[in-house]
């Protein structure tokens, strides 16, 4: 779980956002750029200190300025990849990689994170030799190797060529997966968020515009049943009359939605909606229809 409940003034501008989310999974925090999202993860990371609230990983205090918890940024076991990489220039990977590893205590091992980003390759080379979306592997080995129990994501994708996104994207997946580490997605780009995350909140000049719908228990019983993911209007069909959403299923048929494309929409697929039209032999491809229950703009 994590949970956050922060207020912090910067020059005219004040962030003041509370949310609890169930942290095994990637939580999409969007919004427009100057809307915050750095300074709720420099927050959380510790980087920065909030003038007041509360922040909890996983049972653990990390800041409460009633009984003046401030645990240390270092101490805070919070990996961050900075939209800027961030690597020594002078160092080769290897060398970046390792610096960030703790000691003691670690359970993220070495040969791991380079065989999971696929960096093996690359290990001898210092960063000016790397590409953008190398460098942002490297960046996103390094945190992990600290061994953290969050991680924190920064616009990871925003220095990369929109067509080496795919580069990255599959990664940060797969990471949740081999190390079920809660990570924190922050981008403004919407097809990204759909891509890599379960959950989204969206920010807006400081304050939570929306947030994941608190679910009715009719909700719930579909998505105990069925599946949930976060979806991107891409186009509305007005001959079919449908619109079309792109999702980490690949393209959804939903009937005519009213907002505009690029907005991000939480879709569950219930298991009644599921209808297999095909045999399922391999390669066969099955259409499904979709149905949405949660149609929230996020
Ligand atoms: P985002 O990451 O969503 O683009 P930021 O969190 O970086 O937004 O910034 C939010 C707002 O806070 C912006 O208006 C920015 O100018 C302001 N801000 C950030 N840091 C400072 C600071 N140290 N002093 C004054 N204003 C700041
Ligand atoms: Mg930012």
């Amino acid at each position: 779980m994590l949970h956050v409940d922060v207020r912090r003034r910067l020059g005219a501008f004040q962030l003041d956002v509370s949310f609890s989310v169930d942290a095994h999974a990637i939580l999409a925090v969007h919004g427009p750029s100057g809307s915050g999202k750095t300074t709720l993860i420099n927050l959380l990371a510790g980087l920065d200190r909030p003038d007041s609230g509360r922040i909890v990983v996983d049972g653990r205090v990390l800041f409460d300025s009633k009984s003046g918890v401030d645990v240390k940024p270092e101490k805070r076991r919070v990996g961050y990849v900075f939209q800027d990489c961030r690597l020594f220039p002078h160092m080769t990977v290897a060398s970046n990689l390792r610096y960030g590893r703790r000691r003691g205590e670690r359970d993220i091992d070495f040969e791991q994170v380079v065989s999971l980003l696929d960096l093996q390759a690359l290990l001898r080379r210092r960063p000016r030799f790397l590409s953008g979306g190398e460098k942002q592997r490297v960046a996103i080995g390094r945190a992990l190797l600290s061994s953290p129990r969050i991680l924190l994501m920064d616009e990871p994708l925003a220095s990369i060529d929109p067509g080496r996104k795919s580069e990255i994207l599959p990664f940060v997946r797969l990471l949740r997966d081999a190390f079920a580490l809660p990570i924190v997605y922050v981008s403004h780009a919407a097809d990204e968020i759909a891509q890599v995350a379960e959950r989204a909140i969206r920010i807006e000049n400081g304050r939570i515009a929306a947030a994941d719908p608190v679910r009715s228990s009719a909700d719930q019983a579909y998505t105990e049943t069925g599946m949930r993911l976060i979806a991107v209007i891409e186009a509305h069909d007005s001959v079919s009359g449908l619109s079309v959403l792109g999702s980490p299923l690949g393209q959804l048929y939903v009937p005519r939605r009213f907002e505009p494309p690029g907005t991000v929409l939480q879709v569950t697929l219930g298991a009644s909606a599921v209808e297999p039209v095909a045999e399922v032999v391999s390669g066969a491809i099955s259409v499904l229809p979709a149905r949405m229950i949660t149609g929230t703009r996020t």
